[in-house]
């Protein structure tokens, strides 16, 4: 019998089977199984996870919430929204919950979009943007980079009247490249109101203090503006899935008619409820994510590797000249027993994104990097 039925349809709409599935970096598990290497001894520096792990009240907040679970969550997330509210300084009625930050960008996505609009990003920009803009079916408007980051006036230019949500990451992943706060009002204010932003700031925790801004007041002065935010990245909380929009109440509104119900689990959002006050934890959090960056930027100079200046918690370096380069160097790092984050799928296949960890961890991929081009 032939495995495939011969009447088995072709499944999805044509926009949906053009969909290349998210490849997250891989698990330590994966590679000590594929390379022979004792899981402990593997440093994985492939999703920008925070290398110190989360606050201890979030760990603490995280386990007595388990008990809870057998119940569903709050739908509505009351208690973490009251406390983000009171944090941020916006009602809580401006506050979308959301399963990652991600979720509300597919949730924008969702919601603004139709298969006779178009979603704008940037070329070397966050590859959940053309996700979300191909799970809908809408046109993809990708607008060449400016020494690696978002070229703010060619976007503006590449409006149409079918621009209907223009997504903005700031820091951005995968290059780390960062828009001062006066290009990006500036932007905001020339963009059409019927037209909405989504300021994704991933790794806003990451940003020098000379270089931050208060985008919530942008928020009140926009009402085509949406914040988004996560508990990934510098709360050290990227398997709870947690992350909050942060928009009008008429936008908010929509994202919340497309929100998936009991987007956010009962565990993520107590961690979360902990997390948000522990100060001490995010300063930390950045004090060693700026050493590491210093501490790449030395060997990288010495190896003799370009890289970009990055205001996120990771590192593109160039590893080459050639279009094996990333893919080479990356499986020379595994077998070394580090992750690193290949970026081919960015488009960048002579570049390798690297996770800034803690010292000791910098240092195994540092060795490791030294060992490759010493030999090769
Ligand atoms: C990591 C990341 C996110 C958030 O991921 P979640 O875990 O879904 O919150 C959002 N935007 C960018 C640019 C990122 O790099």
């Amino acid at each position: 019998m032939s495995e495939q039925h011969a009447a088995q349809p072709r499944w999805g709409a044509d926009y949906v089977q053009a969909i290349s599935p998210y490849v997250g970096g891989k698990p330590i598990a994966e590679v000590a199984r594929q390379f022979g290497l004792q899981p402990e001894r593997i440093v994985k520096l492939a999703s920008n996870e925070n290398p110190l792990g989360m606050a201890p009240r979030a760990r603490e907040a995280m386990l007595a919430a388990v008990s809870d679970s057998t119940r569903y969550p709050d739908n509505d997330g009351y208690a973490l929204k009251q406390a983000l509210a009171a944090r941020l300084g916006v009602p809580a009625t401006w506050i979308t919950l959301g399963h990652g930050s991600s979720d509300l960008l597919e949730m924008a996505a969702r919601a603004l979009l139709t298969d006779a609009d178009a979603g704008m990003y940037a070329r070397y920009s966050f590859i959940v943007y053309t996700q979300a803009v191909q799970g809908v079916g809408a046109t993809h408007q990708v607008v060449p980079d400016r020494d690696f980051g978002h070229d703010l006036p060619a976007m503006l230019a590449a409006i149409t009247p079918q621009t209907k949500l223009i997504f903005v990451a700031n820091p951005n992943n995968p290059t780390g490249s960062f828009l001062p706060a006066d290009a990006l009002h500036a932007f905001l204010r020339q963009v059409p109101p019927h037209i909405a932003v989504v300021l994704d700031e991933a790794y806003m925790e990451y940003i020098e203090p000379g270089l931050r801004y208060d985008s919530l007041a942008w928020v009140r002065e926009f009402p085509n503006l949406i914040v988004s935010r996560t508990f990934s990245k510098a709360y050290g909380l990227a398997g709870l899935r947690i992350g909050y929009g942060v928009s009008q109440p008429p936008l908010t509104d929509v994202l919340n008619r497309v929100r998936s119900a009991f987007n956010t689990s009962t565990v993520g959002q107590a961690a979360a409820l902990a997390a948000l006050d522990d100060a001490d934890f995010i300063a930390q959090a950045y004090a060693v994510n700026r050493a590491g960056q210093a501490q790449f930027a030395v060997a990288f100079d010495a190896l003799g590797l370009r890289y970009l200046p990055s205001q996120g918690n990771f590192v593109l370096v160039k590893v080459g000249d050639d279009a094996g380069a990333g893919a080479r160097v990356n499986l020379a790092l595994l077998q070394r027993g580090v992750i690193a984050r290949p970026v081919d799928n960015y488009g960048l296949s002579e570049w390798l994104r690297i996770s800034i960890g803690t010292e000791s961890e910098n240092a195994v991929c540092i060795a490791a990097l030294r060992a490759h081009f010493a030999e090769s």
